[in-house]
C-alpha cells in the first residue's frame, strides 16, 4: 500500500472539535469568509456550515452534555 496523501480529497474542510458548540466564520484567509454563526453539534457530533459546508466533527473521546 502506499501511504495517503496529507493532502485532503474532500473539497470541504472537515474539522475536528471538541465542543459541542463551535463558531464559524469561513476561510477568510482564502477570501470565502462569511458571517460568523454559531453550530451546535447535532445528537451524532457533527454538523455542517450551512455558509461554507466545512464539517465540524466532534473529537472522539469528547462528549457533548445531555442535561
Ligand atoms: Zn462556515
Amino acid at each position: 500500500m502506499t501511504a495517503a496523501a496529507a493532502t485532503s480529497s474532500s473539497p470541504f474542510e472537515t474539522i475536528t472539535v471538541t465542543t459541542a458548540k463551535v463558531a464559524c466564520d469561513g476561510n477568510s484567509a482564502e477570501g470565502l469568509g462569511h458571517p460568523r454563526v454559531y453550530l451546535d453539534l447535532t445528537a451524532d457530533g457533527t454538523i455542517v456550515c450551512p455558509y461554507c459546508s466545512r464539517t465540524y466533527v466532534l473529537a472522539a473521546g469528547a462528549k457533548i452534555g445531555h442535561h
